[in-house]
């Protein structure tokens, strides 16, 4: 009777045990958002291993202007004309699917050091949730002059095929994060997810619809270690010209790596990185752009 009681107690002992080690492992689990259903986005790596502190600049200073919202320069600028005052090509850098809690603020770090400014797109729930400490870094970003944009709420819609109440809710919900903890940005573009937008929707949109000229498809080669970011580098510089948007996602580290090359190369070659609006001017909303005219 005494041994059944206590391998009875043992029993017990492991189950409680068991139960308390799973526990533990679900606690610690980060919070992620839904997971997603487009094959560039599946799998996104969300480990810290940043190498931020390791920049260092090989240029002019940084440029800040510390203003708490969305680039407003290209007020009053109705030309098209993508070159600078100064005469220099101007590109604008667009990242999609943000923010990350470590990525973002990088990028936002090296863009900074070259007195850079680009533009992200960023997913709604990922503002408004706590996974990512997104409104954080949404706030950094647009605090160093880069312009902060719609691309979506749930990122689980393609805005050619969901219902209309979905795609409005998409670009409400997301409109609504970004102005909640930003509440002077001037929210003026968006970009579909996976570019795919009707033209019924383009022309009735309240926002300027982006497209890109030039991919990286750095999604691709997001887990290639540095031949991805080499390939990343190379798909962008064999590219660019005067006026190129250029698609990239902030989300990924081989993003970030791919960035500081490509911005040391374009600094180098006499290029501006700016804003979307910057870029076109006054981009107007209905309109769809794929580069600067
Ligand atoms: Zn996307």
């Amino acid at each position: 009777m005494i041994n059944k009681n206590k391998s009875l107690l043992r029993a017990f002992v492991r189950v409680f045990a068991l139960i308390l080690v799973l526990s533990m492992m679900l606690v610690g689990c980060e919070e992620e958002p839904p997971k997603r259903t487009f094959p560039d986005y599946n799998n996104s790596n969300n480990s810290n291993n940043s190498s931020k502190d390791t920049i260092k600049p090989n240029n002019k200073p940084s440029n800040n202007n510390n203003n708490n919202s969305n680039s407003n320069s290209n007020n009053n600028n109705n030309t098209n004309n993508n070159s600078s005052s100064s005469g220099k090509k101007r590109v604008a850098i667009t990242y999609d699917d943000g923010p990350h809690n470590v990525r973002t603020n990088a990028i936002v770090d090296e863009l900074a050091k070259y007195g850079f400014n680009a533009t992200f797109f960023v997913v709604g729930n990922r503002v408004d949730g706590k996974a990512y400490n997104g409104a954080n870094a949404v706030k950094y970003a647009a605090s160093k002059g880069n312009e902060i944009a719609i691309h979506a709420y749930t990122h689980n819609n393609y805005y050619d095929t969901c219902e209309k109440s979905v795609y409005n809710s998409e670009l409400d919900k997301t409109y609504d994060a970004i102005t909640d903890i930003l509440p002077n940005a001037k929210v003026r573009l968006m970009r579909p997810v996976g570019g795919r937008i009707t033209e019924e929707r383009t022309a009735d949109c309240d926002y300027a619809v982006i497209m890109w000229s030039v991919d990286s498809n750095d999604w691709k080669y997001k887990n290639d270690g540095q031949p991805g970011v080499n390939t990343i580098v190379n798909n962008v510089m064999s590219q660019v010209k005067d006026g190129s948007i250029i698609l990239m996602h902030d989300i990924y580290e081989n993003t970030y790596l791919a960035t500081k090359e490509i911005l040391k190369q374009l600094n180098a070659q006499g290029y501006e990185v700016v804003t979307v609006s910057e870029l076109l001017g006054s981009p107007k909303a209905g309109v769809k752009y794929s580069k600067a005219s």
